[in-house]
């Protein structure tokens, strides 16, 4: 069970019905063949945030924004929730949505892939199609802009800017991987797309333990293949990240990517999404420098999303 403690609000999660209260606890898996060759006092780690019922890591800020919502009485009766989503956020609210009666608009770029665009449809949110060359950028200022002409109509959720974003991980991710690794964590990696995950996840470790360090994951160029993550430098730039937490950041090819991802397949069994693999790879990277770690790397969801991409044919 999730609690949340929002300003002056605690609310908790059996409020909103047995499906929110699946979300979190997500199991860690020791990557024993990917670690083989690092030092004997280094252990690699990986969250298995596809454990959550919407399939991803955003399910956790998803019902945080929408209980912070409720309680402060922006979502009130007959509002649609409104953002702007490259996938799984969109999943995420179109799913608590669902269990919880609220409708949901998504603004969603037109090259979203063919899965994607399924479960939503499937799920029953209102799809808002933006400029497939404007990328996640373009479907920001699009949801912007329907939000400030209706605003009676939509409450504008804004996953970027909104604190209940990095407060879900704060709340939970950070202190599940204290309870999991018997507060041994050194190292947390986590690819960077809102931040939520990596600034919530990241300040609770820190307030825990000060020298845990805190590694963010980014692709190398502005076009990549990296679903999810953000190429910061040339990004719109979200409201919740600090660019002063993180104490490294580490870019990721997409390439590499696609072949650590057929390595977690064939060598852990663990069938994830790109930006997973783009997080074992900068974790492994950062494994490989110590003589003594505990080395988390957050897996945000599975690969059955990707599957129409030709990568996974691939040999290794
Ligand atoms: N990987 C995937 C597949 C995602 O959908 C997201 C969310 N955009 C992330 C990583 C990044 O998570 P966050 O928004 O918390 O930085």
């Amino acid at each position: 069970m999730i609690t949340t403690h929002f300003l002056q609000y605690s609310i908790t999660t059996q409020a909103f019905g047995s499906l929110a209260a699946a979300i979190g606890h997500t199991p860690l898996f020791h990557l024993q063949h990917l670690g083989q060759t690092l030092a004997p006092g280094v252990q690699l780690y990986a969250k298995a945030e596809w454990f959550n019922p919407g399939g991803s890591i955003k399910d956790r800020p998803a019902l945080n924004i929408i209980i912070t919502a409720l309680a402060q009485g922006q979502l009130s009766q007959g509002k649609r929730l409104l953002d702007s989503t490259s996938g799984n956020m969109g999943i995420a609210y179109a799913t608590l949505g669902a269990a919880m009666g609220i409708p949901v608009t998504l603004v969603i770029p037109g090259n979203a892939n063919h899965e994607r665009m399924g479960i939503l449809r499937a799920l029953g949110a209102e799809l808002v199609i933006s400029d497939p060359l404007e990328g996640s950028d373009g479907a920001i200022l699009v949801a912007r802009q329907m939000a400030s002409a209706e605003p009676d109509r939509y409450f504008y959720a804004n996953q970027y800017d909104n604190p209940a974003n990095w407060l879900a991980h704060y709340q939970t991710t950070g202190p599940e991987l204290v309870e999991q690794t018997g507060g041994k964590i050194t190292h947390l990696v986590a690819g960077l797309g809102t931040s939520g995950t990596l600034m919530g996840t990241g300040r609770y470790l820190r307030d825990y333990n000060p020298a845990v360090r805190l590694v963010g994951v980014q692709p190398d160029a502005p076009f990549h293949g990296l679903e999810g993550l953000k190429h910061m430098p040339s990004a719109y730039k979200p409201g919740i990240y600090d660019p002063a937490l993180p104490d490294a950041i580490v870019e990721v090819q997409t390439e590499g990517a696609y072949q650590m991802a057929r390595r977690l397949a064939r060598e852990e069994g663990l069938f994830v999404g790109i930006s997973a693999a783009a997080a074992a790879q900068a974790a492994l990277q950062v494994a490989a420098s110590l003589e003594h770690g505990v080395v988390v790397a957050i897996f945000p969801d599975a690969g059955y999303k990707y599957l129409s991409e030709s990568f996974w044919e691939a040999g290794l």
